[in-house]
Formats: C-alpha cells, structure tokens, sequence
C-alpha cells in the first residue's frame, strides 16, 4: 500500500471510530480530500485507494490538476477564498463551492456556470471566530445571503462551512461547531432544506464529527504535512 492509502484508510477507521463515540452512522460523515499543494500523483494514490472527492484552495494550481486528471471521475470542491475575477473558472470546473460569503459571487457563480453542468453545489461559509483575517459572513448576515442564494437558478445552497481558529483548543472548536449546526437548523425551521455541514479538518475531526459535520475536510492527515 502507498504510504497515502495508508493514511486514508487510517482517516476512515478514525471517522468510523468517532462516529460510533457520539451515536451517528459513519455513512452520513463523507471524507472530502484535501489536496492543495499536493502533486497529481499523491491525488492518484489516493484515487487508487477509492477516494473520488478531491478539495482545493489555489484556483491555478487547482486548474492545472483537474487538466492533468480530467480522465478520472473526479468530484472537485473549490476551498479557498473566492475573488470576483476568478469565479467564472471555479463555476467551470468545480461540482462544489464551500466558500461563498457574498451576494456578488453568488450571482456570477450562478450566471457562469456552464448549462451543461448540474447546479454548483455551495455552501456559505460563515464566520464565528470574527477574525478580522478570514472570510464567513457574520451570523447576522446569513439567513439573507441564504435567501438569496436559494433564489439564483444555476446553484444550489446546500449547507454551511466553518473553520474555528485554529489557536483555540477543542472547547472552543466545538463550541463553533456546534453552533454552526443551530444556525442550519434554525434556517431549515424557516423553510430551507440544508443537509449539509462542511466542518472539522485534521486536528479537529473529532469534535466536527460529534457536532455533526456531514463533511469533514482533510488534508495533513491524508497527504502528509504540507511545506
Ligand atoms: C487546508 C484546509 C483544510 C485541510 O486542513 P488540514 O489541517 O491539512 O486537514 C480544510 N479546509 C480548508 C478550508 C483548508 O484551507
């Protein structure tokens, strides 16, 4: 075995392991590979292993890999920050956003993305640690943007995405968490139907899963440090 569908398959028997901790069903916790900086040949392995969903951050380098493995059923998720010029090649080649934190992307993603193309899958990422650095839209900003996300025709709102700070420990990564989940229950009593929480990566995969990620992003865990 690769030492990478070694660690893969380290990552499932722990997603597995925490998901039996906390009472879920480890089929409802889907593993997202988190490939930035990576080559295509660590991508390879980890397809080999079974792996079909695949996250980048850095749009060149993401467009570059997807040219290279355009042969492989490859499910790509865009992850890194979104900027006005570059949405037209995410709408063109991604299946996924998770990034999404303003009306202004939104209505480009959905104008450009490609009619032969099922509607990109996003999710709005909010902003609970209030970094001034980091993108999300504040809490109060969200049912909003929800609603009009769900009002564009060529993408679909599916969930929220969140990164707690990653200098606080567990307790306060849970507590982002598991108030990120609240936040989607409280859009769905309004009439949205959101099944997705993208949340949890390497060092906070265990408190993710018990708060209810149904898609947890890993990178180091998988791939190895990056440099
Ligand atoms: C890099 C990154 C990850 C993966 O982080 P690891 O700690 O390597 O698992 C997950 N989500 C986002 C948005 C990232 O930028």
């Amino acid at each position: 075995m690769s030492p990478v569908a070694e660690r893969l398959a380290q990552v499932q028997k722990q997603i597995a392991l925490y998901a039996a901790s906390c009472n879920r069903s480890p089929a409802d916790i889907n593993l997202l590979a988190v490939s930035k900086t990576k080559p295509v040949e660590a991508i390879v392995a980890a397809f080999d292993a079974g792996q079909r969903a695949f996250a980048e951050n850095y749009l060149q380098d993401a467009l570059t890999k997807i040219s290279a493995l355009e042969n492989y059923p490859i499910e790509w998720h865009f992850i890194g920050r979104i900027q006005s010029n570059k949405t037209r090649a995410i709408a063109g080649h991604f299946a996924w956003v998770h990034t999404l934190d303003n009306s202004k992307h939104a209505q480009r993603l959905s104008r450009q993305r490609p009619d032969h193309l099922p509607a990109l899958q996003v999710c709005i990422q909010v902003n609970l640690s209030k970094e001034e650095s980091k993108g999300g839209v504040g809490e109060k900003e969200l049912s909003a943007l929800a609603n009009m996300v769900t009002a564009l025709p060529r993408i679909r709102l599916r969930g929220l995405m969140t990164m707690p700070d990653p200098k606080t420990g567990p307790a306060v990564q849970q507590a982002a968490f598991v108030r990120l989940r609240e936040l989607k229950d409280k859009l769905n009593q309004q009439g949205f139907t959101l099944d997705t929480l993208s949340m949890g990566m390497s060092n906070d995969m265990q408190v993710a899963v018990c708060a209810g990620s149904t898609i947890v992003r890993i990178g180091t865990a998988i791939f190895g440090a990056r440099a």
